[in-house]
């Protein structure tokens, strides 16, 4: 019996791989096909009918000429000419505006790259995409890292609050709608992996009880976890800080099958306390390695706590890298897997290699979930024009090519991603930034690269979230020189409120270190900017010097906890890596402790 079901779990996941493989080998005409049936299926709906106009696609039979029909009579959009639709659709507008089937529900992007949230259509398709996705990255991971049947995963996920909008519309995050969604239940029936929290517990609304809660069944279950898992890598990490603090109370409420009064939420307390019961042999055990676990700085706590675990699987590319070296931390020898590629808008490919470092990771994309272009990227030397200083600081360095579809990547090069979408997305600009790194059967593997948006700017000078990660990380090694110091989160902010401006970054950082350490950090910071906008502007003084803002312990989450009362979710949290949102900026200055001036450049 035990056989025929480890029979049945290969020829499950041998069964979405080969259906993988089957439509990478035939990536292009899968493509068109995609088109064809989005196109088909929204025919006559408002937003295409204005582009289109009458041409009938059912007509067109030859799917190259429709590819390129669509192309040339359908522009590029972004996000600005999605909102007025997305608007009307909040407001009740059941006309065929972008779908032919009424939307139902909105998902609000996490928005916390761009400092503002954003709507975004989701239909029965976004879940049945993420189902799919997640039992195909499944089936990848179990063939290097095979899990137990019927074991569980201890998943820091987290629902945010789901309204309704005044035209009855369903709004909350994709990944709210997701685990409301029967897709997310039927994923755990068939990949036979089970979280340990219950419903009420994921959807609590408040995320510090979620944490308590997701750590003590998790502890609970210690022995069944076959993986620790999140959306976003930063949620692992906040949980894992959490424990740092919580421990004590978690053996205690193990200990004696209570339940602590931080769980102040009825329907949580009834849900978690009908699966606990004491179990004082668990909590002292746990006790035990807690006390050695907290003398080592809780190096490798997942293995030591979780000895069944296989891996750690979540984001940790992109605006996820800066917490990779805690979470190595936390999982010592435990492989880290790095997840799959998506955003609110669509999925985009997965991790085909789960061996890979989360810094080589590449996504091999779906050809079945949207239809993709790729506007290729080139570098362009800086244009400043240094007669007469002309320069348009929207704008980032690269030359845009014509976009291309997918049978037409190149490898090394760089692209910015477009989308049409079963939702309602028409040569949508998602605004990353990938580079193809080689090709799965037909299909491209892609690195994702950075979000292209330019996050600080002054006059001439181009800043993305990569080129401030990198500059984030060579002034942070200088302070983890010192022992148990290391870098919480940061963001940053161009101030041009005073002639002439000048970049304000802010640190929250854990453990001791002196002034003179920080002022290095600060200098060295501003000289690693190698953008050559900064490095000119810095030598004439028209960027003055870099500052360096020391903000107090706790303050990071003051800003999670102001993005979590605004509607997002902590599973899709991410840091802003810059800000001009008046309500941060007064956190963190009101936080600052120590302020430092860069002394480079004279
Ligand atoms: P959201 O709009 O909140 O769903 O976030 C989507 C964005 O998160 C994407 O456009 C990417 O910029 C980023 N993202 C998602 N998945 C990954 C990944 N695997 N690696 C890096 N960045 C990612």
């Amino acid at each position: 019996m035990e056989h025929e079901t480890e029979f049945n779990q290969k020829h499950r996941e041998t069964d979405i791989i080969s259906w993988f493989e089957g439509v990478a080998e035939d990536a292009a005409a899968v493509q068109r096909l995609t088109l064809r049936q989005i196109l088909e299926l929204n025919y006559g709906v408002e937003y295409l009918k204005k582009w289109l106009e009458d041409i009938k696609i059912q007509e067109i039979l030859d799917e190259n000429a429709l590819e390129s029909i669509y192309a040339s009579l359908v522009p590029l959009s972004s996000h600005a000419d999605l909102e007025p639709f997305t608007q009307r659709i909040a407001d009740g507008d059941t006309t065929p505006l972008i779908t032919q089937q009424p939307i139902t529900n909105l998902s609000l992007s996490s928005g916390t790259t761009e400092g503002r949230q954003k709507l975004v259509p989701f239909n029965h398709h976004s879940s049945q995409t993420t189902l799919q996705i997640f039992k195909l990255a499944a089936a990848y991971r179990s063939r290097i890292y095979p899990t137990r049947e019927g074991g569980k995963i201890l998943e820091f996920i987290y629902s945010s609050k789901q309204c309704k909008t005044k035209g009855g519309v369903i709004a909350g995050t994709a990944t709210t709608h997701y685990y409301a969604s029967d897709e997310f239940k039927i994923k755990q029936q068939q990949t036979k992996s089970f979280t340990c929290s219950p419903e009420e517990v994921i959807s609590s609304g408040d995320y510090r009880q979620s944490t308590y809660c997701h750590l003590l069944l998790g502890l609970y279950f210690s022995h069944e976890v076959e993986f620790v898992t999140s959306t976003f890598a930063y949620s692992i990490v906040q949980a894992f800080r959490s424990f740092e603090e919580m421990w004590k109370e978690l053996c205690h409420d193990i200990r004696e099958g209570s339940l602590s009064s931080i769980i102040n939420i009825t329907r949580v307390r009834k849900a978690v306390l009908g699966v606990t019961q004491p179990n004082p042999e668990l909590a002292s055990r746990i006790e035990n390695v807690c006390e050695e676990l907290e003398r080592a700085d809780w190096f490798s706590i997942v293995p030591r706590l979780w000895p069944n675990a296989k891996y750690i699987y979540s984001i940790m590319t992109g605006s996820m890298q800066p917490y990779l070296t805690k979470l190595r931390h936390y999982a010592g020898e435990l492989p880290l897997v790095s997840a799959d590629y998506g955003s609110t808008e669509s999925w985009i490919g997965v991790n085909v290699d789960p061996k890979s470092p989360p810094e080589k990771v590449t996504f091999a994309v779906i050809p079945t979930f949207s239809y993709f272009e790729f506007i290729p990227l080139y570098r362009q030397k800086s244009n400043y024009n240094y007669q007469n200083g002309n320069v348009n600081s929207a704008n980032d360095d690269f030359i845009e090519g014509d976009p291309v579809p997918l049978s037409q990547v190149k490898i090394g090069q760089q692209y910015e991603i477009v989308l049409t979408t079963f939702t309602g997305l028409y040569r949508y600009r998602l605004g990353d930034v990938v580079e193809v790194a080689s090709f799965y059967k037909k299909t491209p593997k892609l690195n994702f690269i950075f979000r292209r948006k330019l996050i600080l700017t002054v006059n001439i000078d181009k800043n993305t979230e990569k080129d401030l990660q990198l500059v984030v990380e060579r002034a942070s090694q200088i302070l983890s020189k010192a022992r148990r110091t290391e870098l919480i989160d940061f963001t940053s902010h161009a101030n041009v409120t005073k002639q002439p401006g000048h970049y304000v970054i802010y640190w929250e950082i854990k453990g001791e270190t002196n002034e003179r350490v920080l002022d290095e950090c600060c200098r060295e910071m501003d000289a690693s900017f190698v953008d050559h906008g900064y490095v000119v502007s810095r030598r004439t003084k028209s960027i003055g010097p870099l500052e360096l803002c020391i903000v107090e312990r706790g303050t990071f989450k003051k800003i999670l906890e102001y993005y979590i009362g605004n509607g997002a979710a902590l599973s899709q949290f991410k840091t802003p890596r810059c800000t001009s949102n008046q309500v941060l900026l007064k956190i963190l200055n009101a936080c600052t402790i120590k302020r430092f001036h860069s002394t480079a450049y004279g």
